[in-house]
């Protein structure tokens, strides 16, 4: 006799981070996790760090700090708002309540891996529906929903294709679904995408009772090593998760920090002036390369390698790996043959690729 963990839990794959070791001696570029390269406003430093000065008090259970600030910036009400462990930890508590085993929950066929880790872990059963394009595909998903669908996942923009769904195709899936299916729109990447037909959700969350929107600081903000995630939905299914939650799973340096970031809004400005400049100039200069990249709309490109043996997305790796460029692997994402590279500062978006210029025999070592 041993103890035997639930149904699903051992169908997952544990998450794999992007990498972050380059070889001794190298400079390291850390183009792999969609992390910025202009790190957080230096208000949200200064706050978390005057946030440890009491680490022996527990912090404010109800994040009110954080929520107020993001309910003004955003225009919400905070009562709608629930903060959360990354948004990471958002998304498992949607599935703690709204999933039961035997359920389905759809998400797309390139979609974020954390979606089926958790759908799994609830032993229900993620369904994984084809995109056209490397893009969701209102019609398919659409077409999978049954009547033990319960969740829908989209990330929008989807990280790691880049691409996105403009709104009123949010709004079409939306009004396909029935209303017991909770929509959960992730727009992580939301600060940096510049297209008029695009949309958090924000308006269709404050006109629906099935419907969320989540967030992170992890990504514009620079404060993926706090972990603060916030989700904005309809009362009910806040109070859902509002319930299931740890009491107290916002720590003091990112309810702090968290909250002097948000009010920052040139700092974040700047960080997209400087992705939208960036991603041009890499997709172009990737694209004289001779190589294919998936259009992108968030910090990082899809870049897609030849069949050619010792041109393949996993010799560029090791090439790239050996002169301290990382980048992220994402066969596990369905994409063998491509790789993901965030957009880092100039230098790292020069070398890099130079890099891949030279792995291709078109440019210096
Ligand atoms: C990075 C990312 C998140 C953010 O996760 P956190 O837990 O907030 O750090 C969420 N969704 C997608 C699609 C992401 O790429």
């Amino acid at each position: 006799m041993r103890p035997v963990p639930n149904k699903g839990v051992l169908d997952i794959e544990a998450y794999v981070p992007g990498k972050s070791k380059a070889p001794a001696g190298v400079t390291l570029y850390k183009l792999s996790s969609n992390e910025t390269p202009l790190g957080a406003a230096p208000a949200a430093r200064e706050a978390a760090i005057a946030a440890l000065a009491h680490p022996e008090l527990y912090p404010d259970g109800q994040a009110t700090e954080l929520k107020r600030a993001i309910a003004e910036v955003h225009g919400l009400n905070p009562r709608n708002i629930l903060c959360g462990n990354g948004s990471d930890e958002l998304l498992g508590l949607l599935c703690q309540c709204y999933l039961a085993p035997g359920d389905e929950a759809i998400h797309t066929e390139h979609g974020f891996l954390v979606y089926r880790i958790q759908i799994l872990a609830r032993g229900a059963t993620p369904v994984a529906v084809k995109e056209t394009n490397a893009t969701a595909d209102v019609d398919a998903i659409l077409a999978a929903v049954t009547e033990k669908t319960r969740l829908v996942f989209l990330a929008n923009p989807n990280n790691p294709t880049g691409t996105y769904l403009p709104f009123d195709e949010v709004r079409r899936l939306h009004a396909g679904l029935p209303g017991n299916v909770v929509l959960v729109l992730d727009a992580a990447y939301a600060e940096y995408v510049r297209r008029n037909d695009y949309g958090a959700g924000i308006e269709l969350v404050s006109s629906a009772e099935n419907v969320v929107m989540t967030r992170t600081f992890s990504k514009i903000y620079g404060l993926a090593a706090l972990r603060i995630g916030w989700l904005y939905g309809p009362e009910a299914i806040v109070d859902a998760l509002d319930r299931v939650r740890g009491p107290f799973n916002l720590n003091a340096a990112a309810i702090a920090a968290g909250a002097a970031a948000i009010r920052d809004r040139g700092f974040v400005e700047q960080a997209a002036d400087h992705n939208a400049r960036w991603l041009e100039w890499t997709t172009d200069a990737l694209t004289s390369l001779g190589l294919t990249v998936t259009p992108s709309v968030g910090n990082f490109v899809l870049v897609h390698f030849p069949d050619t043996p010792g041109r393949t997305a996993a010799e560029a790796d090791d090439f790239l790996t050996a002169r301290g460029f990382i980048l992220r692997r994402v066969g596990g994402y369905g994409f063998p043959n491509a790789l993901r590279m965030t957009i880092g500062t100039e230098e790292a978006n020069r070398s890099a690729v130079a890099a891949l210029g030279a792995f291709l025999g078109k440019g210096e070592a």
